[in-house]
């Protein structure tokens, strides 16, 4: 697997991109506006060649775009789903400009109107998304850890929205391990690990799984609790991680690290946990 940080974008475009090299980064996520706001500001040429040019040149890809925390496509609420629409639509746009892959967002919360009528609406959203937007960018939803209303916590919902979408190419699922961890899909052990790609197998191809959020997860199993911990420090654990990384079926996938900065160097230490992990496996006395 590839692996990479979320790198902040706060200091440009251009800093981010070193940052990614500097930490040794193999893929790279960011974020195109405030992440808990809608705006986003517009780049200079100039800056976007400079991220483009630095992440190619250390062979740093793909390059993903993580949608703003307020978009929900499901919502019953007009504004807010057609706002969500003109966010993602624009994060497109911006994925194209700076060579990016990939834009990721949630299912969303269907906030009371049901499952199906939820995906249903989140499906027609995708869908005007794909035909307005730069054909070469593919759209991931993220599962969740699926607190309250919100959806995308059970693989057989991403294999339904799938379906209304006639299994169109561009759409696939992007797998946070606290996320699922936190819905009940546990990973800490390769016994786990295995089970838990077995379902989602199941109800989707495997290739659909196009980019892995790794992070470990604060609470326990089955909380739905969406609260991100540091590499083996989490209820996942260093024996989850490894095994996730050693899996044939997400060879050549990419890996983005989501976990928490609480001091200076949290990310290239997370980083490079993983790739010890990757390499060597689980340190003495932590198994
Ligand atoms: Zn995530
Ligand atoms: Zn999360």
């Amino acid at each position: 697997m590839r692996v990479g940080v979320h790198v902040p974008v706060a200091d440009g475009l251009v800093k981010a991109a070193r940052r990614a090299r500097a930490l040794g980064c193999e893929c790279v996520q960011v974020f195109v506006r405030n992440a808990r706001g809608w705006r986003g500001r517009s780049y200079a040429t100039a800056e976007v060649e400079g991220f483009r040019d630095t992440l190619a040149a250390h062979d740093i890809s793909p390059i993903v775009i993580h949608s703003c925390y307020l978009v929900n496509l499901a919502s019953p609420d007009r504004a807010l789903r057609e706002q969500s629409l003109r966010s993602v639509a624009d994060d497109m746009v911006r994925a194209a400009l700076l060579g990016g892959r990939f834009v990721v967002f949630h299912f969303g919360h269907h906030m009371g109107a049901g499952m199906n009528r939820g995906l249903r609406t989140v499906a027609s959203a995708v869908r005007s998304l794909l035909s307005g937007g730069p054909p070469e960018v593919e759209l991931l939803l993220e599962n969740s850890a699926g607190r309250g209303t919100e959806m995308g916590a059970q693989w057989g919902e991403f294999a339904a929205l799938l379906d209304l979408l006639d299994g169109d190419e561009r759409v696939g699922l992007c797998f946070d391990t606290c996320h699922a961890h936190a819905a009940g899909h546990r990973l800490d052990g390769p016994r786990r690990v295995g089970r838990v790609l077995r379902a989602v197998g199941a109800a989707v191809p495997l290739s659909r799984l196009q980019l892995v959020h790794m992070n470990d997860c604060r609470g326990p199993a089955g909380s739905h609790v969406d609260h991100h911990q540091h590499i083996g420090r989490g209820t996942i654990g260093d024996v989850g991680f490894r095994s996730l990384l050693r899996r044939r079926e997400l060879r050549g996938r990419c890996a983005v690290l989501e976990t928490p900065i609480e001091r200076p160097g949290d990310d290239r230490r997370n980083l490079r946990r993983i790739k010890r992990l990757q390499r060597r496996g689980v340190p003495r006395g932590r198994r």
